[in-house]
């Protein structure tokens, strides 16, 4: 079966390719490229719509696992926002041994392509260490490691940490963990130990072990780390380690305000003074505040009751956010977070609002909004076949309207879907099609 899609402007920075061109579809490849009409079954005119490479979101965290089966929320909200690959498992955090996750995807399909990272709290809760404020013993360290590197073997792009959310794990059991990754070079990703004025130590915290082993490093969510007036510093900071050799990429979600549940260390006493702030940036996503700011009452009321209620913190600022998708090392990613259908709007927005918030407002190009949301974290995670529109690559294609294209997700309805994605494709068949998912099975496991 041969399809061809006809008349869009396609944009594919991994080619260096913007302008208009043809693309012939066989199966689940691209097999040509060009200006020609070459026979096809099938002809899709797009009509100068853009044709980019399908998006992938390099972070988010994956849907929860039901009876065995993905029960699919966030991954049908990428699909939604022309997303064709994402990676879970971040900040440390997975929802099911990552391994068997992945063949689970294999099984099922899903709605996007899986990509998943081994993450270190996961690993460390399995062995045993429960309290995140101790450190954990000599054996537990050595069932975790053992474990992830079974987890690796079964084809993780890379170990994730979430440091903020360890307070316990010291540096051997960083360094240890982080060395799994040495076998194949795969990625080592983190939620750093720490935000706004102290985010520099944390990150050379970090750093230190992908200098040690010679890995990639990727810091997560730079906005919600620093981006409380930190950002040109930290963008400094990540070009000295470049000039030194280290192989480092930061991603950002864009966005001005960051969410984490209430109950985790973000808000251990002293956030207040660390953002300078009051309590009232704090809006709760779920329960019977839901929507509402907090105020002293309300935050230590929910804290001790619900600490998993998920909040918003309006705190972050809009120019850092600007600056950090100007520097050539930020990539899009989305971070997205559901629980129960509630959350961050992020996890519906994230890209659809990146052309309309940033491209239309004059942050950066469309050619440099795509390279962010397409070929860099395609790159960064060493898939030699997404990204990309060349002949040989996979047909996981975005065609969307670039002046209708919008996020509708807010922080009041984080779930509203997107407009202006007309067309996704993942792997040659239509998974999206004008505002209707079509098959919500076509995605496949990536395993490095
Ligand atoms: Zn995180």
């Amino acid at each position: 079966m041969k399809t061809l899609i006809s008349g869009g402007h396609v944009i594919d920075p991994a080619n260096r390719v913007n302008g208009r061109l043809n693309i012939l579809i066989e199966d689940a490849k691209i097999v040509w490229v060009g200006r020609g009409e070459p026979e096809a079954d099938k002809v899709i005119d797009v009509g100068g719509k853009i044709v980019a490479p399908g998006f992938i979101d390099i972070h988010l965290h994956e849907d929860p696992i039901d009876n065995g089966r993905i029960s699919p929320c966030i991954f049908e909200m990428m699909l939604r926002q022309g997303v064709t690959t994402a990676v879970g498992g971040n900040c440390g955090i997975n929802v099911w041994d990552p391994g068997e996750y992945l063949d689970i995807v294999d099984r099922d399909g899903a709605a996007v392509n899986v990509g998943l990272y081994a993450g270190h709290e996961y690993f460390r809760k399995a062995a045993g260490a429960l309290d995140i404020y101790a450190p954990a013993t000599e054996e537990q360290k050595q069932e975790m490691v053992k474990e992830i590197g079974k987890a690796l073997e079964n084809g993780c792009v890379g170990v994730s940490f979430g440091l903020r959310y360890v307070p316990g794990a010291d540096k051997d059991e960083f360094f240890r963990a982080a060395a799994c990754c040495r076998e194949g070079r795969k990625i080592i990703a983190s939620h750093v130990r720490d935000d706004a004025d102290a985010i520099f130590k944390a990150i050379d915290e970090f750093c230190e072990a992908g200098v040690e082993y010679g890995l990639p490093v990727q810091i997560s969510h730079i906005g919600s780390m620093g981006g409380f007036g930190q950002m040109e510093d930290v963008l400094r900071q990540m070009d000295e380690y470049k000039l030194n050799g280290l192989d480092i990429a930061m991603d950002c979600y864009p966005y001005f305000a960051f969410s984490t549940r209430i109950g985790t260390p973000t808000y251990d006493p002293g956030w207040l003074e660390r953002y300078h702030c009051g309590y009232d940036v704090l809006e709760f996503c779920e329960g019977k505040y839901r929507g509402q700011r907090a105020t002293k009452e309300t935050f230590d009321e929910v804290r001790a009751e619900f600490p998993e209620c998920i909040t918003v913190c309006h705190v972050m600022r809009e120019e850092d956010v600007r600056t950090a998708f100007g520097h050539p090392g930020v990539m899009l990613a989305s971070d997205g977070l559901v629980n129960n259908g509630q959350g961050h709007p992020r996890a519906a927005g994230t890209f659809p609002r990146f052309i309309a918030e940033f491209v239309r407002k004059g942050t950066l190009s469309l050619y440099d909004a795509v390279n962010k949301m397409t070929a860099m974290p395609a790159n960064r995670l060493g898939l030699e076949n997404k990204g990309r529109l060349n002949a040989g690559a996979d047909a996981d294609i975005t065609i969307f309207d670039f002046d209708r294209i919008t996020d509708r997700a807010t922080f009041a309805e984080p779930a509203l879907e997107p407009e202006g994605i007309e067309m996704v494709m993942i792997g040659g068949e239509i998974a999206f099609e004008k505002g209707k998912i079509i098959k919500n099975n076509c995605g496949r496991a990536v395993r490095k």
